[in-house]
């Protein structure tokens, strides 16, 4: 019996590999595991040898039924949780997990609006859980993600977001610096981008925006100027600025 009190279940590492320099890509084995919708995320449990308890929120890249998830980390230099998650968790080692947790910032198979993904950095992670939906149930929803990063190296998934591009195609931002040969520089989204980049009011999308708190915000006050209604946005705030 894997799961405990109080709805935790243990996992186990079972795979793990680099997704930027800073990022790693974590997949745990969980007993009794009932699977997870696109977009639901997980409470991750570490406890020290001495007893104290830290515990942090991670959306699951991985969806539907199954009994692995996989997690996406991007390591804060100064933080608690993150920097053992992708630096020192080994193949084998065991956390604790509570979920799948999150019913409102969920994409699932049956819905056939047209929808507009906007991620910043991590933020990205529930959302290509829903892209890997929207491929795996072969849904016909106009699908399409904008995606910012600081740089090109900090893009997590890139060659299976570009794999998805022929149902779910990627629009690429950068605010720090441009790949060689990009037809613009280097700046956060502006009003405009947002305007030429995402769906139109007119398709009455339905708008789900990941990333830093201050991202999140930026991004859903420029979507509702533009004529987009609040009703149709929803958002998942990581934290930070
Ligand atoms: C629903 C949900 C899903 C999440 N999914 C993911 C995910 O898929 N991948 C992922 O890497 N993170 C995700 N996060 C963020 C994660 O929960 C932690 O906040 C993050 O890993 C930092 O934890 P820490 O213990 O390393 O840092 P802490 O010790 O908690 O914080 C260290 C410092 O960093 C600041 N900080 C905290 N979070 C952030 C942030 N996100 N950005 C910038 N600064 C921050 C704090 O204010 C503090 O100053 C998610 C958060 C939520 C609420």
């Amino acid at each position: 019996m894997t799961r405990t009190a109080m709805g935790w279940f243990t996992g186990s590492l079972v795979n793990a590999h680099p997704l930027t320099e800073s990022a790693r890509s974590i997949t745990f084995a969980v007993p009794g595991w009932t699977g997870n919708a696109a977009g639901q995320h997980v409470d991750v449990r570490l406890t020290a040898p001495d007893g104290y308890q830290a515990v942090r929120s991670y959306s699951i890249a991985s969806v539907g039924a199954g009994e692995e998830i996989e997690l996406a980390i991007d390591r804060l230099p100064d933080g608690e949780v993150s920097p053992f998650l992708v630096d020192d968790l080994e193949l084998g080692d065991r956390v604790e997990l509570r979920g799948p947790l999150g019913g409102w910032f969920v994409w699932r198979p049956d819905q056939c609006k047209p929808v507009q993904l906007v991620a910043g950095g991590s933020g990205v992670v529930p959302l290509l859980a829903m892209m890997r939906a929207h491929t795996d149930s072969g849904s016909l929803a106009p699908m399409r993600l904008l995606y910012s990063i600081r740089t090109p190296d900090d893009a997590f998934f890139r060659d299976e977001l570009l794999r998805h591009s022929s149902t779910s195609p990627t629009t690429w931002h950068y605010s720090r610096a441009v790949p060689p040969g990009w037809s613009r520089a280097a700046g956060r989204l502006t009003a405009e981008d947002l305007r030429v980049e995402t769906l139109p009011p007119e398709q009455v999308p339905l708008i789900y925006i990941c990333g830093p708190t201050g991202f999140v915000e930026a991004v859903s006050s420029g979507l509702v100027e533009l004529g987009h209604s609040a009703e149709n946005i929803r958002t998942e705030r990581f934290g930070g600025n």
